[in-house]
C-alpha cells in the first residue's frame, strides 16, 4: 500500500527534460545549471549531473548541496552575502555571484585570497521588467535584486569575469529577447571585458510549445555580436517540470453548501505556490467544477482556512480513501515545504525507468519537532 502524502518524481520525464537541455547546450553552445531553488531532489543528481554542467546556489546551504550531491560547477549568488560564511563559500564556490558594487568591494578581494581560481560576477538589473507575476519579477519597481545601470560602479570592471541578471519567470524565447534587448542597450560597452553572461532562470524551455530552435539561434547570435562570449543558462523549473506529482488520500468528506473533500496533505504546507503565485494544480481525471457530475473543493489538512486548492468535479463520487493526484508537483513545492501545523511532510520518492519506485525519504514527527527548538 502507497502511503500518501507522496511525491513522485519520474526518473524517465525528467531525462525527457535533461536531453532538451542538452539539445540547447550542444546546439547554441551555452552551459546550463541547474538552479537549486527550483529543484533538489538530490537523489537524481547522478542522473542530473550527466547532462548538466552543476548547479546554481542562493547562498551557502544551497552550495554545500551542490558540491556535496553533484561536484560539477558551482555558482553561488546571494542578495548579500554574510561576513560567517564568505569564507566557506569562497572555498566550495566556482563562481561567485555579488549582487550589488557594495558587496563586491566588501568581500571579493577576501573571496580571491581564499580561492584564487574562483570567478567573479557582479548581477545586472537590466530593469526590463516583463515577468508576469509581481511576486516572481526581479525586475520590479523598487526591487533589490541586480544592480541597475544607476547604481553600476565602473571601477570594478577589471576585476569583474562576468555578469549575470535573472528577469524571467516562465516565460518564451521573444520574452528573454526583450530582457537581451535592454541588458545590451545598458550594459553592452561592458561585455567586451568579460569572459562570460549568464542569462538567469525563468526560459521555460521544456514546456510544450518553447521555441528550442530560437532559443538556440538567440544565443548563437549573441555569441557572436560579442566575441564569442560563454553564455550560461540557470533555470530551475524548465529541469523538473512535469516530471512527477503530489499523490493525497481522501480522508474525510463533508457538505457545507458544497461538497468538501479533505485530504492528506495542504496547498499551503505541500503545494504552496497554488496559494502564493496563485494557480490551480490539475488534478488527474478531473475537470473544471461542473463539467463532470460530481464537484468537490479540494482541501488540506490544516487549520487555515485557505488552505484550499480548489473546485474540481470527477465522474464519480469520491469516497473515503480515494487517491487524488496532483499534477506537475516536482518544482517549487519540496523546496519550499513546511511542517505548519505539524502536518506530515510528504514522502519523496523516484519512479526509475525500470518501473520499480524508490522511496527516498520518509518524514515524521522527529521532523516537525527539531525544527522548533
Ligand atoms: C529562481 C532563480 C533561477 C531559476 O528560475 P526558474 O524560474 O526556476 O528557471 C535562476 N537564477 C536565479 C538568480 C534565480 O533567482
Amino acid at each position: 500500500m502507497l502511503q500518501t502524502p507522496i511525491y513522485i518524481c519520474e526518473e524517465q520525464l525528467l531525462e525527457n527534460n535533461l536531453k532538451i537541455l542538452e539539445h540547447v547546450q550542444k546546439k547554441s553552445g551555452a552551459k546550463i545549471i541547474l538552479a537549486l531553488k527550483g529543484f533538489a531532489m538530490w537523489s537524481t543528481f547522478d542522473l542530473v549531473g550527466r547532462y548538466l554542467q552543476g548547479c546554481t546556489a542562493s547562498g551557502l546551504h544551497e552550495a554545500l548541496l551542490a558540491r556535496e550531491k553533484m561536484d560539477k560547477e558551482v555558482h553561488t549568488y546571494s542578495p548579500a552575502f554574510k561576513e560567517e560564511e564568505i569564507e566557506q563559500i569562497a572555498k566550495i564556490s566556482d563562481h561567485i555571484v555579488f549582487n550589488s558594487p557594495a558587496q563586491f568591494h566588501r568581500f571579493a578581494l577576501h573571496v580571491k585570497q581564499i580561492n584564487p581560481k574562483i570567478s567573479l560576477s557582479l548581477r545586472l538589473n537590466p530593469e526590463c521588467s516583463c515577468s508576469p507575476v509581481e511576486l516572481y519579477n526581479p525586475c520590479g519597481l523598487y526591487s533589490r535584486l541586480g544592480t541597475t545601470l544607476a547604481n553600476f560602479d565602473e571601477s570594478i570592471i577589471g576585476e569583474l569575469d562576468g555578469f549575470n541578471f535573472h528577469a524571467l519567470c516562465e516565460q518564451g524565447v521573444d520574452a528573454l529577447e526583450n530582457v537581451l534587448e535592454a541588458f545590451e542597450e545598458k550594459f553592452g560597452r561592458y561585455i567586451k571585458d568579460m569572459k562570460y553572461i549568464n542569462f538567469g532562470g525563468g526560459h521555460h524551455i521544456t514546456k510544450k510549445g518553447y521555441d528550442v530552435e530560437q532559443l538556440i539561434e538567440v544565443i548563437q547570435e549573441f555569441k557572436k555580436r560579442h566575441n564569442n562570449i560563454e553564455v550560461y543558462l540557470e533555470p530551475g523549473e524548465a529541469v523538473a517540470w512535469e516530471c512527477g506529482y503530489l499523490i493525497a488520500s481522501v480522508l474525510d468528506i463533508i457538505d457545507n453548501g458544497i461538497k468538501i473533500a479533505i485530504l492528506d496533505t495542504s496547498a499551503e504546507a505541500h503545494m504552496p505556490d497554488t496559494l502564493a503565485m496563485p494557480y490551480r494544480a490539475e488534478v488527474r481525471g478531473a475537470a473544471e467544477a461542473g463539467q463532470k457530475a460530481f464537484t468537490y473543493r479540494l482541501g488540506g489538512n490544516t487549520c487555515l482556512a485557505g488552505d484550499i486548492m480548489g473546485d474540481y468535479s470527477f465522474e464519480k463520487p469520491l469516497k473515503i480513501g480515494d487517491k487524488i493526484i496532483f499534477e506537475d508537483q516536482i518544482h517549487y513545492t519540496f523546496v519550499k515545504n513546511s511542517t505548519f501545523n505539524g502536518i506530515k511532510l510528504p514522502s519523496l520518492a523516484i519512479l526509475k525507468k525500470d518501473g520499480s519506485l524508490h522511496v527516498s525519504h520518509e518524514f515524521g514527527y522527529e521532523d516537525y519537532k527539531n525544527r522548533l527548538s
